[in-house]
């Protein structure tokens, strides 16, 4: 404390002036500050406020504080006139050094800033303590707190429907989600802590009795396109979840743990978990591939690193996938049709991102529409049948659960119209849901069947999916078949 002020503190003692001492870092002013600068005034004639530099705060509370710089703060206080002197408090400071050297007679302090037993060893520093209770229900480092959720909370609004569809066809990739351990199967749910849709990925490791975890992060400002079209971009767009683990471990020298992550690091991530000190990293799903991680093999095994794929595929589900011929059908389902010229519709229709039972696409006559429902006969009718009828959701509806008790209630009235109107007998109303491999159909978008066989005769509607396409079906005949 420099020697003018303490000059100023001399002097007023002299004239019989009581010396009051408050303190704090007056950081982010607000209402709870100045009721308690009031109160402290009240207690003295003149009152002294001790006013933590940048550093101390820094030091106190970490690096993101103080939010409003010294000289702000300083003027702020000076300003309000409350104060007769404003003593700044250095980060180099003694223990209670602004204490033992004004000695106030009455120190104004705040219940949670001292136990019991330092208040007692201050009255033995200075005339009295004074503790006030908190003024306002707000401080500072709460309403900062605050503040950060809630921009945490916009930064990632919810979690992106997209992210949540891409985390589980990585699960349907990996196939053998359930018999992954519990470490891995905790990096996949923080997939969807991510906000890239594109390529979910988090990174995990245990360290200390606590799991710390990273996601790609993406910068949503950037247009879309560019995004899906990264290459570019790779870098300076996505925010690696390698990098997201390691910012979350900040003060962590040397990592010692593994590093669990779901898909293989890029040749700079692997370089800094090298510089790191990891030695071991698990992952699920590997891109050797792909330019940005040409190195990241060979940067793990110069450097010693022990890389460990976990969980790959179970064998039978591997034939049954056909080598991911099937998962990029969006509409369709190939290995469920029954014939190739049906098949050549269909494919022509996925190509151009079409769905075939889209009304508005579908080219066979439309018998009638309902409020949920198209309903039309069915071009590759079953053998024996005397009417075969389709009615198919009119809007892009693929799973039992968007289907409303309106949609049900609609559905009953189709069927006992189309009963009225065709004089039907007897017959059987089909109607598969769900995982094409289970349910057998060849076309995604929900749809029923109204079948009705010729009178005696036996007709066969399949349940069930095919595990492979038919060999004699080709799945690139639309080309060479153009007639
Ligand atoms: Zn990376």
């Amino acid at each position: 404390m420099n020697d003018v002020l303490l000059e100023k503190i001399r002097i007023a003692r002299e004239k019989g002036k009581k010396i009051g001492l408050v303190q704090g870092s007056w950081d982010l002013f607000h209402l709870g500050h100045l009721s308690y600068l009031q109160k402290a005034k009240e207690l003295c004639d003149f009152l002294v406020v001790g006013m933590d530099s940048d550093e101390k705060i820094k030091y106190r509370k970490g690096n993101k504080r103080p939010i409003i710089p010294l000289e702000e703060r300083y003027a702020m206080i000076e300003k309000l006139g409350i104060a007769d002197v404003i003593a700044v408090k250095g980060l180099n400071e003694a223990h209670w050094e602004l204490i033992k050297t004004i000695k106030p007679d009455v120190l104004i302090a705040i219940k949670e800033n001292y136990s019991d037993e330092n208040i007692k060893k201050l009255e033995t520093i200075c005339g009295k303590v004074a503790i006030l209770p908190r003024q306002a229900t707000t401080s500072t480092s709460d309403i900062i707190r605050k503040t950060l959720i809630l921009n945490g909370i916009q930064a990632f609004p919810k979690k992106d429907p997209r992210v949540l569809d891409a985390v589980e066809k990585f699960k349907q990739r990996i196939g053998c989600y359930d018999s992954l351990d519990d470490y891995i199967k905790r990096v996949i749910s923080f997939m969807q802590n991510s906000t890239d849709w594109v390529t979910p990925v988090a990174a995990c490791c245990y360290l200390n009795g606590k799991w710390h975890f990273g996601a790609n992060l993406i910068d949503q400002s950037c247009p879309e396109a560019d995004i899906v079209n990264r290459s570019e971009l790779f870098y300076a767009t996505i925010e690696h979840a390698e990098l997201n683990l390691l910012k979350q471990l900040r003060g962590v020298e040397k990592l010692e743990s593994p590093v669990w992550t779901t898909l293989f690091p890029c040749d700079r991530c692997m370089k800094v978990l090298i510089d790191k000190g990891v030695k071991q990293i698990f992952y699920l799903e590997d891109h050797p591939d792909r330019n940005w991680s040409k190195n990241s093999h060979k940067l793990a095994m110069e450097h010693g690193v022990n890389v460990v794929q976990i969980g790959t595929k179970n064998k039978e589900l591997e034939e049954t996938e056909n080598k991911e011929e099937f998962p990029k059908f969006k509409y369709i389902d190939p290995r469920n049709v029954r014939s190739q010229k049906q098949l050549d519709i269909m494919l022509e229709r996925e190509a151009n991102n079409e769905d075939p039972f889209d009304p508005l696409i579908i080219d066979q006559d439309i018998l009638f529409t309902t409020d949920y429902w198209y309903v039309s006969q069915n071009r590759f009718p079953y053998e024996e049948i005397e009417y075969q009828i389709l009615i198919i959701s009119k809007y892009p509806i693929y799973t039992i659960d968007e289907m409303s008790s309106e949609m049900w209630q609609d559905l009953r009235n189709i069927m006992n119209a189309l009963r009225k109107e065709y004089e039907i007998p007897g017959g059987a109303l089909c109607y598969r849901f769900g995982d094409t491999l289970y349910s057998g159909a060849s076309l995604k978008r929900l749809h029923a069947h109204l079948i009705v066989p010729k009178k005696d005769k036996k007709t066969k509607f399949t349940v069930g999916g095919n595990p492979v396409m038919k060999k004699e079906f080709n799945l690139s005949s639309t080309q060479d078949n153009k007639e």
